[in-house]
């Protein structure tokens, strides 16, 4: 579904992804692993154009994101056109980033009505669903600061679905949480990692790669380095890097 090709971004002088090709089959979990300052976040904020490379591409499906394809070429695409596409990828962030002045429901309505221009009431019919599934229909009424991380970042997962997002993107989901409240988000994942959705996911939840990921990418540097199924990459690692990184994990 998702696919990156030699992705370069440089922040002025600042390599920070060096040519990353990535490929995300539908209905898989990629997980990147990787020491701080790797290039994680900005290649997840590439695929869902928070940032734009600096050279290469991302394409979600047949699109190829900020371009429309013409015969023979791309060109760049109108901003209403980048919206949707935009639209293809639901993101997660460590620091949830709900919409403190809405109740639960309003924020996973919002992405809805305002973004894809669903009536009201459909909309709210289909948050009940998503917050339902993330097990908060009885938060639906409280503000984000009443209630808990692990139940703000359900709540998140909750909003990135809204729009039926063709991959979830996860920048350490749990990194922020007290450990108590790890378990309810990652347990939330591993259901929709069942449901079949395709997932790129950043985390130092080794545990949680090891068990759900399909696939698991190790980076460093800018670079991916070493890529295969977590049995290879966390049990057998080849690198000396990765090696050193998953020594000083667990
Ligand atoms: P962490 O595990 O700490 O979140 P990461 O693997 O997500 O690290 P990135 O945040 O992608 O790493 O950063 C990659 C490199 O790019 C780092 O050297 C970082 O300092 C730099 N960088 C990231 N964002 C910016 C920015 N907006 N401006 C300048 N440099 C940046
Ligand atoms: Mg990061």
């Amino acid at each position: 579904v998702v696919r990156a090709v030699g992705v370069h971004k440089w922040y002025g002088d600042v390599h920070a992804l060096r040519g990353v090709d990535l490929d995300v089959p539908r209905g898989s979990v990629v997980c990147l692993l990787g020491p701080s300052g790797s290039g994680k976040s900005t290649l997840l904020r590439c695929i869902n154009r928070l940032e734009v490379p600096t050279s290469g591409g991302v394409e979600i499906e047949d699109d190829c994101i900020g371009y429309k394809r013409e015969p023979g070429r791309l060109r760049p695409c109108s901003s209403r056109r980048l919206a949707a596409q935009r639209r293809c990828t639901g993101m997660v962030f460590q620091q949830f980033n709900l919409f403190a002045h809405m109740t639960v429901l309003q924020n996973v309505m919002e992405g809805q009505t305002s973004g894809l221009g669903t009536p009201k009431a459909q909309a709210r019919e289909r948050a009940f669903e998503l917050l339902d599934g993330v097990g908060l229909v009885d938060k639906a009424d409280h503000y984000p600061g009443h209630i808990s991380g692990g139940q703000q970042q359900r709540v998140a997962i909750a909003r990135a679905l809204a729009s039926n997002p063709k991959v979830l993107l996860f920048d350490e989901p749990t990194s922020a949480l007290d450990p108590e409240l790890v378990g309810e988000v990652l347990a939330v994942m591993r259901s929709l990692a069942q449901e079949d959705v395709t997932m790129i996911v950043v985390t130092h939840e080794i545990e949680f790669a090891a068990e759900v990921a399909t696939e698991v990418h190790f980076m460093c540097d800018g670079s991916i380095v070493e890529s295969g199924n977590p049995r290879q990459v966390i049990d057998a690692p080849q690198q000396e890097r990765t090696q050193y990184f998953l020594a000083h994990m667990r």
